[in-house]
């Protein structure tokens, strides 16, 4: 393998990510598309997911490993109901490298499957639920979305959900 290969911090979750989905009740009109972007679809958006990211790259014999509830998942529908998501890596704090999440699987389905029957009209938006607030510490500095400003707790976000009291 190349010395070079770089860690990827966009992962999509065709695989078995797409097979679960498809699987699940009101998941199988879904079909993948790894080469959808935000032009041209229907629906666009940023999710949080929650998995586990470990790093085998800084310490072979015993993984460094955390756990994230803000894990940032772009979802992308287009007008004839083909889908990508794509999961924006975190680094290891120990080695400063991306470390790619594995996602709480029936959790990613629930919510992909929800999210997207929301934007084909087949439900309504959940009344009286806000702005989804999130607990729990995120560290802005080692996660791909907020560094692209994507991410629901990036600085970008949250000063626009700040209101000017004045
Ligand atoms: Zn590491
Ligand atoms: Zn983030």
């Amino acid at each position: 393998m190349a010395r070079s290969k770089k860690p990827k911090v966009e992962i999509d979750a065709g695989g078995k990510y797409h097979a679960a989905l498809s699987n699940a009740e009101g998941g199988d009109r879904y079909e993948y598309d790894p080469k959808l972007t935000a032009q041209g679809c229907r629906r666009y958006g940023v999710k949080n997911m929650s998995g586990l990211f470990t790093c085998y790259a800084c310490r072979p014999n015993k993984p460094h490993s955390w756990g994230s509830g803000i894990i940032c998942t772009e979802l992308y529908l287009s007008a004839i109901n083909t889908y990508r998501v794509v999961f924006n890596a975190q680094m290891c704090k120990l080695c400063n490298r991306y470390a790619r999440p594995k996602v709480d699987i029936d959790r990613y389905v629930a919510k992909v499957v929800d999210t997207f029957a929301l934007w084909t009209g087949q439900r309504k938006a959940h009344a009286g639920n806000g702005p989804h607030k999130s607990t729990g510490p995120h560290d802005s500095s080692r996660c791909r979305g907020c560094l692209k400003g994507i991410c629901t707790m990036s600085d970008a976000n949250k000063n626009k959900s700040k209101s000017k009291k004045r």
